[in-house]
Parts: structure tokens; C-alpha cells; sequence
């Protein structure tokens, strides 16, 4: 098995036992995360206000359930997105290490699930 599969398998185990644990993410503390993360995506606020700068656009949305920002940079003339930036709460990412893959959404899906019902089997 490569390493990559393993070190993901040992990430995933760290959520999937978080009930006790320390986790690598703030899911345990905070469910909204991995519910914004693997079940709903965020549900963004219209954005409160829209300032031209230099031809651009910057819109910034809040999510309702979750502190996740994300700010887009709009050219006003052609409305193409220029840059996008999300900006998360502590403990909303996986914090991988290097050369650790990234786990498949159903994976982070299914562990967020164990972590909400307490790890019960079925
Ligand atoms: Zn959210």
C-alpha cells in the first residue's frame, strides 16, 4: 500500500475517533463545520455591501451556519471572477502533512457522521 493511503487512512482515523481525542479539526467542538464541509456547503449571506475599486468589484459573503468568508474580486466591466479567496475558522480544514493525499468528500462525509453519532457501529 503506498504511504500516501496510509498516512491518509491515520488522518482519517484521528476524526473518526475524535470523541474523546484531539482532533485535527474543530468538528468535534464546532458540527457546523463538517456540516458546511461535507453536507450542505456554506449558505451565504447576500453580501451587505459592493465596493468599486480600480474597475473591480469586491464582494464579501459570510456564511449563515459558519464563520467561513469568502471574498470575491469581480472586473465590473465583464463581471469574469478575478480572484477568490475563502478565509476559514481555526479548526474548520484538515491540516495534512506533506505527501498526505486528500481524503475523498464521502470519506470526510462518513467521519463527520461517526464523530456526530458518538462512532456507533451501524
Ligand atoms: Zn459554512
Amino acid at each position: 500500500m503506498p504511504a500516501t493511503a496510509n498516512a491518509r487512512r491515520r488522518e482519517l482515523r484521528l476524526i473518526q475517533t475524535a470523541t474523546g481525542a484531539p482532533t485535527p479539526t474543530g468538528w468535534a467542538e464546532h458540527s457546523e463545520y463538517g456540516l458546511c464541509r461535507t453536507i450542505t456547503g456554506h449558505a451565504w449571506r447576500r453580501p451587505t455591501g459592493l465596493r468599486l475599486v480600480k474597475g473591480n468589484v469586491t464582494i464579501t459573503l459570510t456564511c449563515y451556519n459558519c464563520p467561513t468568508t469568502r471574498t470575491d474580486i469581480v472586473a465590473y466591466q465583464s463581471g469574469l471572477v478575478d480572484a477568490r479567496r475563502y478565509d476559514y475558522p481555526k479548526g474548520y480544514c484538515l491540516r495534512l502533512g506533506r505527501g498526505v493525499a486528500r481524503p475523498a468528500r464521502a470519506e470526510l462525509r462518513a467521519a463527520w457522521l461517526h464523530l456526530m453519532l458518538g462512532g456507533r457501529q451501524r
